[in-house]
């Protein structure tokens, strides 16, 4: 049987799901809330999974965001174990419907929002499929890798990205003789500058994680069913009792495309987060959308930060109230002891400056396009993050020539952007 088609179904119970969930209540939305995943824990924490999970130090119950009481106190129905296959809208200017469940179930809603994330991209190879080759996105598969690491002593990483390199450090940090692969030729190459590459390459060699750049895999070579190696572009194989294939998320698009949303490697939304149906919002990974610094062409932002803006802003789009993204993005990754923070958004920049030794394990990047500062990295720099963050908050910039000197804060060298390009 149907239900009515009332109050909000939000598809996806994460970071983005939550919050989009939250911030209706927090808006004054008393209308039924129905808050629907398909993993079988309440919404938790992700960032931890390759950081304080893998290394032990946090267990899965700390992960969650609230308690199950908090759910039935803000009359939110969570369904877990519980997956959309389908969505039916009334109408092209509907934002009502029907959702299917996998069991057959039927959910009416009046209004909807997708916050159904990605999943990790997989590697198509022979023996892709051994027992021991592992991606990391979920609690379960975090549970699989760190079982997998207890036993592992050869693990082989593939993809020096964030979470790479994050589940590289805590696996060289338990003992394990870690090497990582990357086809390209600087680690976190679509995210930093060459000497944030750099730096990153020889802090982790220091703390002992070997390297294979610019190699490719070919193969996985396996034993009675489980992975024995990993064979690389040039022949050779690495021994690998644990392999980690962390080469990226692809947004989860099906549903969205099922209804005839735009999407474009991701569901495509405004700064409003409304997709191209009206009456559909649509936050977190799975979106992308313009740059919300007014930087040209769309961003995908995968970060906490991102979801929860966006799911904010789609919150108060679902309810009629006038509100955009302008949020100075804002990510963080620790690798072993080293706390990377990036704020703004680095793509087009013509100039960098970088202010300290990298060396000293402590210093900060600033990136410009036309001298403007967009974006900096600091690492182990909390100060200059934050300066730079709330610089480009408001508006204002940092002139590159002053920022070189490290002796110098950055707080009092902040300014108003010249007019022309303010403007
Ligand atoms: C290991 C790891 C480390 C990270 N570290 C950091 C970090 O240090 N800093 C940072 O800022 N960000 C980090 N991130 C990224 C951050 O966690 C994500 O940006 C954030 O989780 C995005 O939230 P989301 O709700 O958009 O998507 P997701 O967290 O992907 O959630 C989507 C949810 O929707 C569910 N779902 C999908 N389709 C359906 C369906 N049809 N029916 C029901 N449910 C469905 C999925 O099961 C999932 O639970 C990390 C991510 C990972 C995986």
């Amino acid at each position: 049987m149907v239900s009515t088609r009332s109050g909000t179904l939000i598809v996806g119970a994460s970071q983005a799901g939550l919050q989009l969930a939250t911030s209706l209540r927090e808006l004054g939305d008393r209308e039924p809330i129905v808050l629907v995943g398909m993993e079988k824990h309440p919404p938790y924490q992700r960032p931890p999974l390759s950081k304080a999970y893998l290394a032990g130090r946090a267990d899965a119950q700390s992960l969650h965001f609230r308690k199950p009481e908090w759910y039935a106190d803000q009359r939110i129905d969570l369904r877990l174990s519980t997956k959309i296959v389908a969505i039916r809208l009334d109408g092209p200017d509907s934002g009502s419907g029907v959702a299917t469940t996998e069991s057959g179930e039927e959910l009416g809603f009046a209004r909807l929002a997708l916050t159904v994330g990605g999943r990790a991209r997989r590697i198509h190879l022979p023996g892709s499929d051994l027992e021991g080759v592992k991606v990391l996105r979920h609690l379960r598969n975090a549970k699989e890798l760190r079982d997998g690491l207890a036993a592992a002593e050869e693990v082989v990483v593939i993809g020096g990205g964030f979470i790479g390199l994050e589940a590289a450090a805590a696996a060289t940090a338990a003992g394990k003789h870690v090497t990582v692969v990357d086809i390209g030729d600087r680690l976190l190459g679509r995210a930093v500058a060459p000497v944030v590459s750099d730096f990153y390459l020889h802090a982790h060699q220091r703390r002992g994680t070997d390297f294979r750049l610019e190699t490719g895999v070919t193969a996985f070579e396996g034993a009675t069913g489980r992975v024995t190696g990993v064979r690389l572009d040039d022949g050779s194989v690495l021994p690998a009792d644990l392999v980690l294939v962390g080469i990226g998320l692809e947004s989860r698009l099906e549903l969205a495309e099922d209804v005839g949303l735009a999407c474009d490697g991701g569901i495509v939304v405004d700064a409003a987060a409304r997709t191209s149906h009206p009456g559909v919002v649509a936050a977190g990974d799975c979106t992308v959308m313009p740059h919300p610094l007014g930087g040209r062409g769309r961003v995908r932002i995968e970060s906490v930060q991102n979801a929860v803006a966006q799911a904010q802003v789609a919150a108060a789009s679902l309810l009629g109230i006038p509100s955009e993204m302008h949020a100075v993005p804002w990510f963080w990754s620790d690798q072993a002891d080293l706390k990377l923070q990036i704020a703004g958004l680095s793509h087009g920049f013509d100039q960098v400056v970088v202010r300290g030794d990298p060396e000293s394990e402590s210093f900060s990047v600033l990136y410009y396009a036309g001298g403007v500062l967009i974006a900096a990295d600091a690492v182990n720099a909390p100060r200059d993050f934050m300066v730079v963050r709330k610089a480009l908050g408001e508006g204002r910039t940092i002139p590159a020539d002053l920022a070189a000197d490290a002796g110098t804060p950055l707080k009092g060298l902040v300014v108003d952007r010249p007019r022309a390009i303010s403007a």
